[in-house]
């Protein structure tokens, strides 16, 4: 009778510690996921992936052109009839509006990568938060002007790249009160380090998820390896049966 009572006092003991763990687990999922999701999301205005509810659907995103490479690019994302976007740089966009021209009627998108590319980074070390934000004012509405000049007065930016990424709380007020901007960083990129062709597409493809955003440049120098990797990489995309998305069909 005592070793009866002692096996069910351990099994009751076992099922409380049991009980303790899965709440542990449960309250830790919740706060996980409530936090990340607000990392990601951030009101649904800033973004570095997308959520695709685990559908195998990812995003490829170009940045710093136009340059020698977009029309490179263009072809291989026609030719496997993908829709992606491009940050593009207004004072780039000037000297070749027949690119951005393509780009739109290709059916991508046209985000804001500001007008000169500044490190706003490096600005933040010696300017004010009024300077900065004036500064990045004058980048966009730049931007703005030059795009609608090159298609037409009713073209609407919807979506930003900071250059290199660098977003800070100050910036909100600009870019998404006053120009109503949404933010996209991305989830993995690696095309401007000094990798072999190899190595680079090992690392997007280790980087595969879906919802995941991927950038690649189709603005700067010595892009070829980017264009080789970018082929291979959707090739790769599509043997895992992945597709393409479109940001517009995924961000309301
Ligand atoms: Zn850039």
């Amino acid at each position: 009778m005592d070793s009866h009572l002692a096996i069910m006092q351990q099994k009751s003991l076992l099922k409380s510690i049991k009980m303790k763990t899965l709440k542990l687990s449960i309250t830790f999922f919740i706060l996980f996921t409530f936090t990340s999701d607000c990392f990601s999301q951030k009101d649904n205005i800033f973004f570095w992936k997308i959520n695709t509810n685990n559908e195998k659907v990812i995003f490829l995103s170009f940045d710093d052109g136009p340059g020698e490479y977009t029309k490179e690019i263009l072809v291989i994302l026609k030719k496997y009839d993908i829709k992606a976007i491009f940050f593009v740089l207004g004072e780039l966009a000037k000297f070749r509006q027949d690119i951005i021209r393509e780009i739109v009627r290709d059916g991508h998108i046209i985000g804001s990568h500001t007008y000169s590319h500044k490190n706003f980074y490096q600005l933040q070390k010696n300017n004010t938060i009024p300077q900065l934000k004036k500064i990045l004012v004058d980048e966009l509405e730049k931007t703005e002007a030059e795009l609608k000049k090159i298609l037409t007065h009713n073209f609407k930016i919807q979506f930003l790249r900071m250059p290199n990424g660098y977003y800070r709380q100050w910036m909100d007020e600009v870019i998404m009160h006053k120009f109503g901007y949404k933010v996209i960083n991305w989830t993995f990129g690696c095309d401007w380090h000094n990798y072999t062709e190899d190595e680079m597409f090992k690392k997007y493809i280790n980087a595969l998820q879906p919802g995941g955003i991927y950038l690649f440049h189709d603005g700067g120098k010595h892009r070829d390896r980017t264009v080789k990797v970018l082929e291979r990489f959707i090739n790769y995309c599509l043997e895992k049966k992945y597709k393409f998305g479109h940001l517009n069909d995924w961000i309301k």
